[in-house]
Parts: structure tokens; C-alpha cells; sequence
């Protein structure tokens, strides 16, 4: 039986090595083989030159794949998971938030339970400020509702999962990657554990509110087209009140003989008419896009350097 760790590394040159400790802590003696599947995910500081240094020092199987550029996590993820070949697989962050001790638990519970399939762990307390932690809620009240599947407000990315999920996490080749819609569309039994994010070891997090807003924007779009229902919608009230409205500006013309005051009435509605348009475009434009850039069939990352601990550097 043989774990392998897919780990995701943005400029986390201080972190790699300590990871690298606490993993052989904890599964030294464990009593199965473990690799540890670093990628770089085009970081600007030392991470590939630690990342050699761990790979050189073979205290443990390690294999290196540095991205050509920063594609992002999730891309990264799936580098990581394409060079992955152990029996079970989990996805871990580089900088010790998430702890190796727990993947113990999680694969003895996969061993235990051949009914389930994942092993995910959820934030049981959030050390984050108000405001970050209502858009959050928001969001997953707005995808819950919006999108064909169900996510978790809580969840993360930390699982370990058995080979057949890894290999459907890979046949899932979408290039706008959000890989908790993709967990949740793939399905098979989840098991849900609690979890305590600890502090970031070192380093900073890479997620800035502009960050979050795209993933957000990211997920709703990718699993849902009811956005452009609501645009159909809109569009739909607008022009039944403009047609309501005109038959009221001719009734009180021909039976009333009133005079219409046209001006403020005439730039409220070209502004809201504008306005919806541009909106409802905007929305078609997001989806449009999306089929845009996944009919290029672009690769989801490029690889500059594998390690690998079979055949020593293929560069
Ligand atoms: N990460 C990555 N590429 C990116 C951003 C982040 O590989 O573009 C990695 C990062 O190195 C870390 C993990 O993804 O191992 C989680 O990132 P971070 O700690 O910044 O997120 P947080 O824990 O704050 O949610
Ligand atoms: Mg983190």
C-alpha cells in the first residue's frame, strides 16, 4: 500500500523543508511505502532550490514537478495528482496548516470503511474576520442555490481519497478548475472529519479579496447556467413593465388628454434599460468566455523540471 502527498507550493521557500520533517514524523514506522509529490507552482522565491535540496537529500521518496509559470492551486493540484501513483492520494498545503498527523487518521479511516471514498476534512473553527467569513456564507447560499451541486460553506481542499477518485479527478480536464465543484460533481462517498486549521507556518496566504471574488464568480458560472436564466428574466419583467408603461402614456393621452412630462422619465429608463443590457450581456459574456477559452483545449499546466526518485532528472 503505498500514500502519496500532492502538495501545492507558492512561494513557500521556509515551508517545504518543515513540511517535508513533519511528514516523516509522523508516518515514520507507519508501516506502508509514502511519496511526497511537491509542485512548484511557478514561485518567485528559493521554493525549487529547497525543493532540489529536499529532492537531493532522499530522506524520503520525493518527486518535484516545477510549473512553468504560476497557473494557480488548483492547476497545481492536478500537475500534482497526474504524478501521483500511490494507492491512496491527499491533497495537503505546503505550509503546515493542515497537518500530516492527520492524514494518518484519514487513511486508517479509508481502511477501515471500504464504503468510503474520500476523507475530507472541514474548518471546525475559522480564525477569520467577520466580513471575509459573510461573503463566504453568502457565496455558498447563493451557488447552493444556483448551481446543480451542493457544496459545503466549510470544507477544504485537505482530503485523502483512493486511487479510482484521483483518476476521476484527472478525467474531469476542464481549464477553469474549481476543484470543490469538481469533487462535488464527481460524487462517491465523502466522509466529513473536523479539523483545526493551525497558524501558516511561514510565508503569507496567497488569497486576496480580489482573489476569493474570482474564485466565487469562478464557481457559480462553472456550475450553473441559471445566471443566464435570470438574465432571460430580467429581461422578461422589463419588457412587460415598458409595455404596461405604454399603455398607460396612451391611455391618458387619447382619453385624458394629459400632457406627459417626458425628460426625467425619458433618462431613467434609457439608464435602467442601459444598465440592465449591460448586465445581462455581461452575464452572456462570462459563459462565452468560459467555452471560449476551453475550446482552445490548452493544457492545464506546463511542466519546466520533473524529479522524479525512479529515473534521477529528467529535466
Ligand atoms: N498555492 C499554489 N498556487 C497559488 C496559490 C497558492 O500552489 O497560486 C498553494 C500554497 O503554496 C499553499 C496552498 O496552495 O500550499 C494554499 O494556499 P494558502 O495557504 O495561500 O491559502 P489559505 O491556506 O490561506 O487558504
Ligand atoms: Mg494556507
Amino acid at each position: 500500500m503505498k500514500l502519496s502527498f500532492v502538495v501545492p507550493c507558492y512561494n513557500e521557500a521556509e515551508n517545504v523543508a518543515l513540511f517535508q520533517d513533519a511528514v516523516i514524523a509522523a508516518f515514520s514506522g507507519c508501516g506502508y511505502d509514502y511519496e511526497i509529490v511537491f509542485v512548484d507552482d511557478g514561485s518567485k522565491d528559493a521554493t525549487y532550490h529547497n525543493l532540489k535540496k529536499i529532492h537531493a537529500s532522499q530522506r524520503c521518496p520525493v518527486k518535484v514537478i516545477r510549473l512553468s509559470r504560476n497557473f494557480g492551486k488548483e492547476s497545481a493540484l492536478y500537475a500534482g495528482l497526474e504524478h501521483a501513483d500511490g494507492d491512496y492520494i491527499s491533497l495537503i498545503d505546503a505550509d503546515l496548516q493542515q497537518r500530516p498527523e492527520i492524514v494518518r487518521d484519514m487513511v486508517a479511516t479509508l481502511e477501515e470503511n471500504p464504503e468510503y471514498d474520500i476523507v475530507a476534512a472541514y474548518q471546525d473553527r475559522r480564525g477569520e474576520g467577520k466580513v471575509l467569513s459573510f461573503f463566504k456564507k453568502s457565496f455558498y447560499a447563493i451557488i447552493n442555490r444556483l448551481s446543480d451541486v451542493s457544496l459545503r460553506s466549510d470544507a477544504s481542499d485537505f482530503r485523502t481519497f483512493r486511487r479510482s477518485v484521483a483518476e476521476s479527478l484527472l478525467a474531469v480536464g476542464e481549464y477553469h478548475r474549481f476543484s470543490k465543484g469538481i469533487f462535488a460533481w464527481v460524487g462517491y462517498n465523502t466522509h466529513f472529519i473536523p479539523y483545526v486549521a493551525e497558524p501558516r507556518k511561514a510565508g503569507t496566504s496567497k488569497w486576496s479579496f480580489r482573489k476569493l471574488m474570482n474564485y466565487a464568480i469562478e464557481g457559480i458560472i462553472g456550475y450553473s447556467t441559471k445566471p443566464l436564466r435570470i438574465a432571460t428574466g430580467i429581461g422578461t419583467l422589463t419588457a412587460i413593465s415598458a409595455f404596461i408603461y405604454l399603455l398607460v402614456v396612451v391611455i391618458q393621452k387619447l382619453a385624458f388628454d394629459i400632457a406627459i412630462p417626458g425628460y426625467a422619465t425619458i433618462i431613467v429608463l434609457i439608464l435602467l434599460l442601459g444598465g440592465v443590457q449591460l448586465l445581462c450581456i455581461g452575464i452572456i459574456g462570462e459563459y462565452v468566455g468560459r467555452t471560449f477559452e476551453q475550446s482552445k483545449n490548452r493544457p492545464i499546466y506546463l511542466a519546466k523540471d520533473i524529479l522524479t526518485y525512479k529515473n534521477e532528472d529528467t529535466d
